[in-house]
């Protein structure tokens, strides 16, 4: 049987994906196969099975990315909070007026959220 070499960069490449890996539209300087960026951030050639540096403009964009999303999840779980604390005012309340107040703040607070999701997605 022949040695294919080929093939087994293919199956590298799907262990690869496996274990978290993503495919980039980046090609090895060496050997023009498509790398691999590891979940720590490194870009892997599976052929050559070593690492490659490449150097692009636009590389720190998704960490900029990742940083406002944990603003908005910080938002999301004070608004949540806030949420908590309405809904057990409108439990106890009696109030028809503050009750009509309460479920007002509740409806905006739930549409906040509704945004915060879409702009985190
Ligand atoms: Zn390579």
């Amino acid at each position: 049987m022949k040695p294919r070499p080929e093939n087994s960069s293919i199956k590298r490449g799907a262990n690869l994906l496996l274990q978290g890996a993503a495919l980039t539209d980046l090609s090895c300087p060496a050997c023009s196969s498509p790398l691999f960026r590891l979940k720590d951030g490194t870009l892997w050639c599976a052929k050559d099975e070593k690492k490659v540096v490449v150097v692009k403009e636009g590389q720190e964009a998704p960490k900029q990315t990742s940083a406002s999303g944990t603003t908005y999840d910080k938002l999301e779980a004070t608004l949540m909070t806030k949420i908590a604390d309405i809904e057990g005012k409108i439990e106890k309340t009696e109030d028809m007026d503050e009750l009509q107040k309460l479920t007002s703040a509740l409806s905006e607070l739930l549409s906040s959220i509704e945004k915060i999701k879409k702009m985190k997605a």
